[in-house]
């Protein structure tokens, strides 16, 4: 049972080295400011990555903003006025605890110690490698910095640490602005900063990520309600971008490991190569945030109901998802290594990430069969210029065909369209201006007329 144990552990890290490797060599992620040995806790999303975290976001934005009449959005700065953090209560108690140990010098989250390696030993954590550990203190998260020229206490600021706060704060304007009844929400996508005791897991625990955050402002009886709604409604939308229902754990996170608010959470789990982790938060966050802002501040944050003529302040309830941890979750899930095949019918191991096409970063790679051929380049370019008006294609004559498409499969391109001489018609005129598509996941390959193209795509993209 231990080796089983040991050996799944030793494949589960063999996994992530992979996509790691994988999301440096095709450009998904690199480490930030590499070239001077990196920073800890801080990424950099190349040219796919990029595309990949944008469809991600997009994604999120249409459906819980764009397709529904009850929810808008909101893009709040990052530097808020210190009164912010102090009535949310971030000032004082958004914190971790740690601990040092005394003979490797690391730090530790104190809760988390059966999951963190021992700086000497990394086969064993802080608790079984026999160091001595200091007592655990508190550490805040947020990163402190000063707004103007001087730097004292007058001037502090933080990076936010949740994107949450400033549509509570707006909550009137918007409100106002958008001409909403309850129940109604706001919505926004934007960068998130904690200064993590231990960042890891690749992106999973970086020190800057991002957040699509839904605050959903409800009638004070309505709260467990429209929490059960949202749960359901996230774990849809995690199957829409690929991630099998079977793969998330809903954890109903009992009383006394909730925040002191809230009346219920629920904890979107993902099955990540290292391990169960939290991929998302679906918070029954009660009246506190507004009504602490409304004590703080001094203004009113309540709401008039017209119908039954009362005045209160409303109930919330938050999903608060991460982008980078459900990026992470995308990729790990589309990651395969499978034995296939190659023109000379040797065998061979292909990589290939099978993404949702609705996130895939490029929907459709676009060959000329030969780049010498100038007609079949000049069809080729032709193709390419009637797809990219709908679609994020990718243009490659470079090299063997073959090569082409596993440089595809390697990126999650689903599609592949290959422009040859039936193209041309120079077979006979009934194969005159189709194409070659080939399917990424079963490789097979079909024809298809130019004309249908777009269609087909389009049909299978959405
Ligand atoms: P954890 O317990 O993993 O530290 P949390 O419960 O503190 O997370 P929340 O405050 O609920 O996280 O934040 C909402 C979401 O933001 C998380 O579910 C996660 O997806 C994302 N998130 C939070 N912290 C980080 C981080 N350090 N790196 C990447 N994503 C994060």
């Amino acid at each position: 049972m231990a080796n089983e144990t040991k050996s799944s552990h030793a494949a589960a890290n063999a996994k992530m080295e992979k996509i790691v490797s994988l999301c440096k060599r095709r450009g998904f992620i690199f480490q930030s400011s590499e070239i001077y040995g990196g920073l800890n806790g801080a990424w950099d999303y190349g040219p796919v990555g990029v595309e990949l975290k944008r469809n991600i976001k997009d994604y999120w934005w249409r459906r819980i903003v764009q397709l529904r009449d009850d929810v808008v959005g909101m893009d709040g700065s990052i530097l808020m006025n210190r009164a912010v953090w102090k009535a949310s209560g971030h000032e004082v108690t958004f914190h971790d605890p740690m601990v040092d140990c005394k003979v490797c010098k690391r730090r530790f989250r104190a809760d988390q110690l059966e999951t963190c390696e021992c700086g000497k030993d990394p086969k064993k954590t802080p608790l079984t490698c026999g160091s001595e550990l200091t007592a655990p203190r508190n550490f805040n998260l947020m990163f402190k910095t000063y707004v103007g020229p001087t730097e004292d206490d007058t001037s502090v600021a933080y990076l936010r640490p949740e994107t949450a706060q400033a549509m509570f704060v707006q909550f009137k304007n918007v409100l106002e602005v958008a001409r909403k009844k309850l129940p109604f929400g706001i919505a926004q996508i934007g960068k998130a900063f904690r200064n993590e005791i231990n960042p890891r897991n690749f992106t999973f625990r970086s020190r800057e990520f991002e957040q699509m955050e839904l605050e959903f402002f409800v009638p004070p009886d309505q709260g467990l309600k429209w929490l059960e709604y949202w749960k359901d409604e996230r774990l849809r939308w995690y199957e829409e971008i690929g991630i099998p229902r079977s793969k998330i754990h809903v954890l109903d996170v009992p009383a006394d490991k909730r925040a002191h608010y809230s009346k219920g959470t629920y904890d979107l789990e993902y099955e990540f190569p290292f391990g169960v982790q939290e991929l998302e938060g679906v918070a029954y966050r009660t009246d506190f945030d507004l009504k602490q802002h409304q004590e703080a501040s001094g203004k009113p944050l309540e709401y008039f109901d017209e119908e039954t003529r009362t005045k209160f302040i409303p109930h919330v309830v938050e999903p608060s998802a991460g982008v980078d941890r459900t990026l992470l979750a995308v990729l790990c899930e589309a990651f395969a290594e499978e034995e296939v095949k190659d023109d000379n019918g040797k065998t061979e191991v292909r990589t290939v990430l099978r993404f949702h096409p609705r996130v895939a970063p490029i929907k459709c790679g676009v060959f000329p069969l030969l780049k010498n051929k100038p007609e079949l380049v000049a069809k080729a370019r032709e193709v390419r210029d009637l797809l990219r008006p709908l679609m994020n294609v990718f243009y490659d004559e470079a090299g063997a065909i073959g090569r082409r498409y596993r440089r595809q499969d390697e990126v999650g391109t689903p599609y592949g369209v290959t422009i040859d001489f039936d193209t041309l018609g120079e077979k006979g005129p009934e194969l005159k201006d189709t194409v070659t598509l080939r399917e990424r996941d079963s490789m097979k390959q079909e024809r298809i007329p130019i004309k249908d193209l777009h269609g087909w795509l389009l049909q299978r993209i959405n």
